[in-house]
């Protein structure tokens, strides 16, 4: 046996499962396919490579840190969005764990970091008078550039116990005597304990994993949306206040919910590279010498397929790829032209009084959005209007296509545990959870279990 225990996965989930691992006399190992954190640099520099150039390992999404280390740091503490981990481990459970992991983040470079919430806010009674709902929640803001700092702390406090293997993808799991065997291509190595937590870039791989064990799995949904970008100051009653505000919205044409998704006050419009598909995200500084004069969000419609089409993902991926098709990447577009059925040129975007923060191709979203889901969006942006005017302004840029792909769920129960035992799914990869806080709650839980283990294989 080389191993007790072995994470696949360097992202808040595994990094959160060895931390609670890391002094309990247990061999424990990390495999993650990506680089060290201080190695990870995507190639966008905004002068010379303005645009995704399809890294075969893209830094964004993978290394330690995993799809978390260059985010924002919001950490949602609530069990009203970012998963469902409350529904295998309990309410309370899952509140517990997120909190304690928020404790552990102000011990390793996050003190001093604001922790808002949307407790006695007035803001959702706006929202209600206006057909919009609030969602509860506190949100710790660490900021791309503290949660860096968190990170490196952490690393250096895990690998005096915990043994780490970089730029090292495992190509599949199989089960032993005893427990289980990692492949590295030719080269393998055992444990008695395995955790999968290969988040949202591993999802594929995950998929394959799952069949070869007889994991049972189900499709999950997807949600399409664009990222809206607009000046700070329109949204600076929301933002000062709670930070992030996730709303929802009913449509009237539809009855189809629309939410806002990952606000970012004074931040910046990124790309994401998810398998070689090119989508839009964002994040921003908590340095205020970073912050720019835009606050951007995404506004996003869920979709979940099931008979006789069930790959949500896929129907994802085709919208992805045909905004790539036409925009070469990332498709920009004035609010105004978009409502006039026009497509946003170089000069439209130039003289908007709205500077964009991402280089992005100007063009027609609606080419690319199916139009259940742009007229979704458009109404939402109408009715955002009301509590925040100038939303609907003609300038508000919005970038597309922002899509959420979820992954499959894993069949597991409520240690997180497979049919296989001793075989753990964990944080996005697990389809349970699809945030910071729910997928490091999920490490933490897990390593729990692994502690309290009675069985031995
Ligand atoms: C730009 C951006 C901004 C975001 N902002 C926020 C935010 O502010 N707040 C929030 O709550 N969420 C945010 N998210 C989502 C958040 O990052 C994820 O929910 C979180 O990282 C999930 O953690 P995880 O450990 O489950 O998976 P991941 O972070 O995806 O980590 C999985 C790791 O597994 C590795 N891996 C995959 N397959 C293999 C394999 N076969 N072998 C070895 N290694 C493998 C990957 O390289 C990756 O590093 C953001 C995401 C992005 C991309």
């Amino acid at each position: 046996m080389n191993y007790d225990v072995i994470i696949v996965g360097a992202g808040p989930g595994g990094i959160f499962s060895a931390y609670e691992l890391r002094n309990s006399g247990l061999k424990v190992a990390v495999f993650e396919l990506g680089r060290p954190l201080e190695q990870r640099k995507c190639p966008i520099d905004g002068k010379k490579i303005k645009t995704c150039v399809r890294c075969p390992v893209c830094s964004i999404m993978s290394g330690f840190g995993g799809a978390g280390a260059f985010s924002d740091g919001k950490y949602n503490i609530t069990n009203q969005f970012g998963g469902t981990l409350y529904e295998h481990i309990g309410k309370q459970e899952a509140l517990d764990l997120m909190r304690y992991v928020d404790e552990i983040n102000l011990r390793f470079g996050g003190e001093g970091t604001r922790l808002y919430s949307t407790a006695d806010t007035k803001i959702k009674r706006r929202c209600l008078e206006n057909g919009l709902h609030l969602l509860d929640a506190q949100v710790r803001h660490l900021g791309t550039d503290i949660n860096y700092v968190v990170l490196g702390n952490l690393y250096q406090e895990l690998r005096k116990t915990v043994d780490f293997y970089f730029n090292t993808t495992i190509t599949a799991v199989s089960r032993t005597d005893v427990g289980y065997k990692i492949h590295v291509g030719e080269t393998s190595y055992t444990c008695r304990y395995c955790v999968l937590s290969v988040g949202r870039s591993g999802s594929k791989w995950l998929e394959g994993v799952c069949d070869s064990l007889n994991i049972e799995t189900k499709s999950n949904r997807v949600d399409i949306g664009v990222r809206v970008e607009l000046p700070a100051e329109i949204f600076a009653s929301l933002t000062d206040e709670l930070y992030e505000s996730k709303i929802v919205y009913r449509t009237q044409k539809f009855e189809d919910m629309v939410r806002t998704f990952c606000m970012n006050p004074h931040g910046v419009v990124v790309t994401e590279n998810t398998n070689g598909i090119v989508t839009v995200n964002g994040h921003s500084y908590e340095d205020p010498s970073r912050h720019t004069e835009n606050t951007n969000f995404a506004l996003l419609v869920s979709k979940h397929f099931s008979i006789p089409f069930k790959d949500s993902n896929g129907y994802g991926e085709s919208i992805a790829r045909l905004s790539n098709m036409l925009g070469g990447g990332v498709i920009v577009q004035r609010f105004g032209d978009l409502v006039r059925g026009r497509r946003s040129t170089v000069a439209r975007i130039q003289e908007s009084f709205v500077t964009p923060t991402l280089t992005a191709t100007p063009g027609d979203l609606s080419l690319v959005i199916p139009k259940r889901i742009l007229d979704g969006i458009i109404e939402m942006i109408y009715a955002l209007d009301k509590i925040a005017p100038g939303t609907a302004n003609d300038d508000t840029l919005l970038y597309g296509v922002e899509v959420k792909f979820y992954n499959m769920e894993v069949e597991l129960d409520s240690n997180l545990e497979t049919v296989c035992k001793g075989l753990y799914v964990i944080g996005d990869g697990s389809g349970v959870t699809h945030s910071l806080s729910h997928a490091s709650a999920s490490g933490v839980y897990v390593a729990r279990q692994i502690l309290n283990h009675e069985y031995i294989c």
